[in-house]
């Protein structure tokens, strides 16, 4: 649980299901870059209870649940509340609908033994798949919108800047859209070991070689660069490698203010998208991914912490060094 100063962990009351909710026990949550900023940053509120990549086994039904959902089954769960009439829901961008919570954001998440989620966002777990990979489903879903609107396909060739845990993500997922050529770039030993063995064709090094100096040597520029760094001067940097008709997807929370060059962005036909988060059919297809093992996501996963030592591990994040990814046992 959240203090004004970080994280402590607490013993509170065990949560009741709502009519329409089930209360899931948490086999496994991942510890994301997004709650060790705003541990770091202070922009947690008092009692915030963290943790939005999460996954677990049923141990009750609400009453006025109308799902075929029952005690035992292992579900991952999608943390984005949605009520599907507003116009946010209407979009595809569930995580801006006012009318319902995130977990792990504005309603209790799944740094925790036991978590009350609306029925309608469980999204069942095949019998015989670790029920651990339920955590797994939120980053990679984060990856796959933001390879949707990067708009990449066959033929082409794609960055993917700053190789994090939503980074590695975004190789397996652009694998799978069927790009010919995958480049990898970021400046943690560990996590660029990692691009290699989750599907990078080829890994750089950016405190060696600029990804600029690359294009230039490989005479190969890209069809689209997925920002995952939010390092300083990224974005321009990103732009200055597209080939015409070149896509930037942002999918780091970049608090850059940046200068674009207009005239080549619109000689050369280029796109600025941003990326947050992902509709309910993108979280439904991350789950299908990672239950048909089309993912090699278990790569990933450089630890385990229980619940006594997961603030210790949110700090420990903020320099990852050769961590990839965390996951949090309850
Ligand atoms: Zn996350
Ligand atoms: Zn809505």
């Amino acid at each position: 649980m959240c203090t004004s100063g970080g994280a402590e962990v607490v013993e509170t009351a065990d949560p009741e299901p709502a009519r329409d909710e089930v209360i899931v026990e948490v086999d496994a949550c991942g510890l994301c870059g997004s709650d060790v900023h705003a541990l770091e940053r202070g922009t947690t509120f008092e009692g915030q209870v963290l943790g939005h990549e999460f996954g677990g086994r049923i141990v009750e039904v609400g009453a006025g649940v109308d799902r075929p959902v029952k005690v035992g089954q292992t579900v991952a769960v999608n943390p984005l509340g949605s009520c599907g009439r507003c116009r946010a829901c209407a979009k595809g961008l569930p995580f801006r609908c006012p009318e319902r919570p995130n977990l792990g954001i504005t309603a209790p998440g799944g740094y925790a033994q036991y978590v009350a989620v609306p029925a309608t966002q469980l999204v069942a777990l095949p019998s015989g798949l670790p029920t651990e990979f339920g955590a797994h489903a939120e980053p990679l879903a984060v990856s796959l919108n933001a390879v949707r609107r990067a708009m990449a396909g066959p033929g082409d060739s794609v960055l993917v800047y700053g190789v994090g845990p939503i980074g590695l993500n975004a190789i397996m997922a652009l694998r799978l859209s069927g790009v010919d050529h995958i480049v990898a770039a970021g400046r943690s030993p560990g996590r660029r070991a990692a691009a290699a063995k989750v599907g990078a064709d080829e890994v750089i090094d950016t405190r060696e070689v600029s990804i600029g100096d690359h294009v230039r040597d490989s005479g190969r520029p890209f069809a689209a660069v997925l920002e995952c760094s939010g390092a300083p001067g990224a974005i321009a940097e990103s732009l200055g490698v597209l080939e015409p008709g070149g896509t930037c997807v942002e999918v780091a929370l970049s608090a850059e203010v940046t200068g674009v060059p207009m005239s080549r962005m619109v000689a050369e036909g280029l796109r600025v998208s941003g990326s947050c988060a992902f509709s309910n059919d993108v979280y439904d297809e991350a789950v299908e991914h990672i239950a048909a093992g089309r993912v090699p996501v278990a790569e990933l996963i450089s630890e385990r912490v229980d619940l006594e030592t997961t603030p210790d591990a949110l700090v420990r994040l903020r320099t990852p060094g050769e961590l990839v990814r965390v996951l949090a046992k309850p």
